[in-house]
């Protein structure tokens, strides 16, 4: 049992004084390890969401505490008029261990996207002045984060709703339909954004023969190919990027999510040339290449890019894929499981179109945590180090849920 006070608030204080835009669940985590979390009632849950594909690294993972706690008798901040190590630090790991020649530091995927939306409009204004080239082309079902430039490139209807005027000069094209970017795409392009797999639109993989199109598309028309790996970055499909294993390689890669393992941080990473349209004084975030985020970030790129760490990412993934199957035939519930590494979505079948959601709250009960992406499918972003007896007590634990509704 935790103290009073903090028992004092329930989910009934969350409507008294939030800004009503999310729909918590009542259950109010205090404390986690590894991949267990404990709510304020002292019961404990498997952690299958990662705070939404967040905690890479699990929860109170000792090379992150050492990282924070040495950076934090150090200095926090210092803003972008002075450099610091840990950036100086990350950015040298990142660009070492990816295609980019150059970085760009803010505070989350949304703010790593719209850097990176700037930047394709400024470099073809640079590069291709007065020709009217700055249209941007991403995909249907896509999500890039939420403020209005962002949404706006995602492509969810439902998220621009009610937020008109808005920011003009983009289409959305098929996932996984050449034709249909092919109908699109013009020397007016002036950049191509996809997500490698896409997370929020219900786990659908990129084709990886679409993406080799997508790339010859983009090179034909002069336009940058840009990779929002803000929820498949750092380690989660098995890479660590995704692009690395689909042999296309982007012009510009957004990451955050993962990259700070729980610590807000994101980054936009290219190459030279494309990162000298981004002068002195034509973007920027105060936070960005904060020195706690970017030390704890340099704690969670070393622990997950080895090859032991990437691989064990692909056999649990498999393992977790393997259950879901048996599972959602045993129960009649899934048509499909589908996904990359720790990155997996169980797709509703006929019966039980459009109720994801009932999986989740039965997971509650059972004492395991899941994710949705969209009305249809069970999203499950673990922990790359989850153990095997975590994963299996919580696929135990899911079986119950699915059991107890079905
Ligand atoms: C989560 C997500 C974002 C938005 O990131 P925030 O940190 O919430 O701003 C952008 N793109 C993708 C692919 C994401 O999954």
């Amino acid at each position: 049992m935790s103290d009073n006070s903090v028992n004092n608030y329930s989910r009934a204080t969350f409507d008294q004084v939030m800004v009503p835009n999310y729909n918590p669940s009542a259950i109010i985590p205090e404390r986690g390890e590894g991949s267990k979390i404990w709510d304020q009632d002292g019961k404990d849950y498997i952690d299958f969401a990662g705070g939404i594909a967040v905690t890479a690294l699990g929860h109170n993972h000792p090379a992150m505490m050492q990282a924070l706690k040495d950076q934090a008798g150090k200095i926090w901040h210092l803003s972008n008029v002075f450099t610091n190590k840990p950036a100086l630090q990350l950015a040298d790991k990142l660009t070492q261990a990816t295609f980019a020649d150059k970085v760009f530091f803010c505070n989350s995927g949304g703010e790593a996207n719209e850097a990176a939306f700037k930047l394709v409009r400024k470099y073809a204004n640079d590069h291709y002045p007065d020709q009217g080239k700055s249209e941007i082309i991403a995909f249907k079902q896509s999500f890039h984060g939420r403020t209005l430039f962002t949404v706006c490139v995602g492509g969810q209807p439902k998220y621009t709703k009610g937020f008109e005027p808005l920011p003009q000069g983009i289409t959305h094209a098929e996932f996984n339909n050449i034709e249909s970017l092919k109908a699109l795409i013009s020397d007016k392009t002036c950049a191509v954004v996809m997500e490698p797999v896409q997370g929020e639109g219900g786990i659908i993989p990129a084709d990886p023969e679409f993406v080799k199109s997508v790339r010859e598309l983009c090179d034909q028309h002069n336009a940058l190919l840009v990779f929002d790996e803000v929820q498949t970055g750092v380690g989660r499909t098995g890479y660590l990027y995704a692009y690395q294993g689909l042999g296309v390689t982007p012009d510009i890669l957004t990451t955050a999510k993962a990259m700070g393992g729980g610590f807000p941080i994101g980054a936009m990473l290219t190459t030279d040339k494309i990162a000298k349209s981004m002068g002195v004084g034509t973007h920027g975030s105060t936070y960005g290449g904060n020195p706690l985020a970017c030390a704890v970030s340099s704690a969670v790129i070393d622990e997950i890019n080895t090859p032991e760490m990437l691989n064990s990412v692909k056999e649990k993934g498999e393992k977790i894929r393997t259950r879901l199957e048996q599972i959602g035939q045993k129960y009649g519930v899934f048509e499909s499981v589908r996904g990359e590494g720790l990155l997996i979505g169980a797709v509703c079948n006929e019966k039980w179109q459009g109720k994801a959601r009932e999986f989740l709250v039965a997971g509650w009960e059972q004492g395991v945590m899941c994710l949705v992406a969209g009305l249809n499918v069970v999203r499950f972003a673990p922990a790359l180090n989850i153990t095997d007896e975590e994963i299996n007590q919580g696929l135990e634990r899911f079986e119950k849920a699915v059991a107890a509704i079905s």
